[in-house]
């Protein structure tokens, strides 16, 4: 795997962390969270966070995205309540919020 400097495009070495060329610091892909996909959210929710994780994920009102599950539910005699169930078991819960951790050395080691 060949890395290639973002400014000046020089090929480096992988362990490479600065440029040899430009000395610009060469960032690795770093394992930035973005949400991209359904999960249970842990603020906000009232049940298991299927609703709040449906109105992230949409970009919807999660008051409303309540009011029809509980709408489904009633009238359509528990539909709406197996499809909670069914989301509670295939939306993965959102992973703890854990401190940003500092992982950037020295290039010389002091
Ligand atoms: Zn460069």
């Amino acid at each position: 795997m060949a890395v290639f400097c973002s400014n000046c495009g020089k090929s480096l070495t992988d362990d490479a962390r600065f440029c040899s060329a430009c000395g610009r610091p060469i960032y690795v892909a770093a394992p930035v969270y973005v949400q991209t996909r359904l999960i249970r959210p842990r603020e906000g929710r009232m049940i298991a966070g299927v609703c709040q994780g449906l109105a992230n994920n949409y970009h919807w009102d999660v008051v409303w995205v309540r009011v029809v599950t509980v709408l489904a539910t009633v009238f359509s005699s528990g539909a709406g309540l197996i499809a909670y169930i069914v989301f509670w078991l295939v939306m993965p819960e959102e992973p703890l919020a854990l401190p940003p951790v500092t992982t950037y050395t020295q290039p010389n080691g002091s």
